[in-house]
């Protein structure tokens, strides 16, 4: 009934695309958070070690384990380690980004503990996001605890908060400056040099001259960059499709839905599809908000989205039940299906429910 496609070798296309634009030494870091943006964890993982990312990075210590125990040996880069993550870090030679002196602290207790030395791990300065990272004032605490051994610094990095702005913004060059001192800093006093960098998906479209020596891209491998003319040079690695569960025909002045939520202007075909919020279409699709594509046909959802259905307007496209529809990742993006709703193709793509079967396409 309910299918994500995911097509890997669209996959391998974003890949190559992406990798047009950085210089041949620059590193790739695959982020495959969130069930990778939604569509199956260990299939995408495993095609990107393939590719020959440098590594994987996840939000938290549970995505790095459930990629360990399914085979990745490249390394793993969590970037939000939460305390009672740091256990399951350890225990799978996760390596975790240290952005706080309580988060630092913990995390050298537990390698002190198990008598662990040289353990590879990251540091995020907060240049002006304000979301996790050690103040850049806070860099002189930092390199005076990496004298202690029980660490090796791998990476230090930093996040840009509005990689995708038109115009670089003066937030954003802020930030660049802010980073640019950063590294100065750890390069003049540090023996062995860790890498440094800054950008995600958009960042490596908007800023390729501060790729220094890695990129982090999530969204941009799943095929999207956050700006339409950066899309077309990508390809959605995605495509939710669901099938016609029954057609209805309304009367004029009939009423669909929950709360009567729309009512017929005319006699109206209405069919009925089985995913609703549930799912993860939400309720701010709905009324019009968002059309699906129906054959060849641009059909709006009518009325309120159900937890587990919703309804579509038909009249005038012959069809059946059983037929296929496509919400995005065909012929509307799931960029362009999001805006429809007010939200973004991360949101999207991550909110699709478990219920929805992914089938995969190598
Ligand atoms: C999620 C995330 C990324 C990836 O961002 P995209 O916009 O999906 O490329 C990069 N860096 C950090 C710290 C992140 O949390």
């Amino acid at each position: 009934m309910n299918t994500l496609h995911i097509y890997l070798n669209h996959l391998d296309y974003n890949y190559q695309s992406i990798r047009r634009r950085l210089n041949p030494e620059t590193a790739l870091i695959a982020v495959v958070k969130a069930a990778a943006y939604g569509s199956e964890t260990l299939p995408m993982a495993k095609r990107l070690e393939q590719l020959g990312v440098s590594s994987l990075a996840v939000a938290y210590a549970q995505e790095g384990e459930t990629l360990r125990k399914g085979g990745i040996k490249i390394p793993i880069l969590v970037f939000y380690p939460q305390p009672e993550g740091l256990e399951i870090i350890l225990a799978n030679e996760l390596e975790p980004c240290l952005y706080s002196e309580a988060i630092f602290k913990k995390f050298s207790q537990l390698l002190d503990q198990n008598n662990k030395m040289h353990y590879p791990v990251h540091i995020k300065y907060n240049t002006g996001l304000n979301r996790v990272g050690f103040p850049p004032e806070k860099v002189s605490w930092v390199l005076e605890q990496l004298e202690n051994q029980r660490v090796e610094l791998k990476s230090v990095y930093s996040h840009l908060a509005a990689a995708e702005a038109q115009n670089n913004t003066l937030l954003n060059q802020q930030q660049i400056e802010s980073f640019l001192r950063l590294r100065t800093q750890h390069l003049t006093i540090l023996k062995t040099q860790p890498i440094f960098h800054l950008l995600n998906s958009s960042g490596v479209f908007n800023y390729p001259e501060y790729q220094f020596d890695a990129v982090r891209c999530g969204i941009g491998l799943h095929g999207f960059a956050n700006r339409p003319e950066w899309d077309q040079e990508l390809k959605s690695v995605v495509e939710l499709t669901s099938k016609i569960s029954q057609i209805h025909h309304v009367k004029k002045g009939g009423f669909v839905g929950y709360d009567h939520g729309w009512e017929a202007a005319q006699d109206t075909v209405i069919a009925t599809l089985p995913i609703g919020h549930a799912d993860g279409i939400g309720r701010h699709f709905g009324n019009h908000k968002a059309n699906v594509l129906l054959h060849q046909s641009w059909v709006p959802i009518v009325g309120n989205i159900c937890m587990d259905m919703l309804m579509i307007d038909v009249t005038g496209v012959p069809c059946k039940e059983g037929d296929e529809v496509s919400f995005f990742g065909g012929k509307q993006s799931a960029a362009e299906f999001a805006q429809k709703g007010g939200t973004i193709s991360y949101e999207v793509l991550t909110g699709i429910g478990s219920r929805v079967k992914r089938i995969v396409h190598s």
